[in-house]
């Protein structure tokens, strides 16, 4: 091809693509300015994981190792130990509870394996997002960054309400 038979394709295909840029230019933004603005999650989002606990802020975890046995990253660790104090003043909701319990988000895939693993409820996804940091070791969350009770959650998000399509907003961008 000549010189001039290249310009002119090279013209051709710069117009199609600025043509594609500049038909977007019109439409909605859909990025987000988060944190000012809230960031909008689907209500099966999984995010970070919480532990929860009872009315009675006793830990629901008896260290049945359920969730670490059916984790497939192998990334949650439990140390289990014995409260033999009286209900109430146990730590757990049954004398046995997880002294130790950390999970390896440098690992974890956010499968919800273990939260279906857990016969207690005890571990479920919460919508807690921000989870980068600049050290791969502080990927290792403890029970303290875990507990429903203790977790810090991101600073500004929404749960879409069931009705709303939160899919399609993001097939039209
Ligand atoms: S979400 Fe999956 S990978 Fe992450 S801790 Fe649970 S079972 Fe393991
Ligand atoms: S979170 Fe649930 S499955 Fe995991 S050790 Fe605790 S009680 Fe067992």
């Amino acid at each position: 091809m000549s010189i001039i038979g290249d310009v002119i394709e090279s013209t051709k295909a710069i117009i199609k693509g600025m043509g594609v840029t500049f038909s977007y230019i019109p439409k909605g933004k859909w990025t987000v300015e988060y944190p000012d603005e809230p960031v909008t999650v689907q209500p099966r989002y999984r995010g970070q994981h919480l532990l929860h606990v009872d009315e009675y802020g006793r830990e629901k975890c008896v260290a049945c190792f359920l969730c670490a046995a059916a984790c497939p990253s192998e990334c949650i660790y439990i140390i289990a130990k014995d409260d033999p104090r009286s209900p109430m003043e146990r730590i757990g909701i049954e004398e046995r509870y997880a002294e130790v319990y950390n999970i390896d988000y440098g690992r974890c895939i956010f499968c919800g394996y273990c939260v279906e693993a857990c016969p207690k409820d005890a571990i479920t996804h919460g919508y807690n997002f921000e989870l980068s940091v600049y050290n791969r070791a502080d990927l290792l969350k403890t029970k303290d960054d875990l507990l429903i009770t203790k977790q810090v959650q991101s600073r500004n998000y929404r749960v879409a309400s069931s009705e709303e399509d939160v899919d399609s907003e993001y097939k039209e961008v």
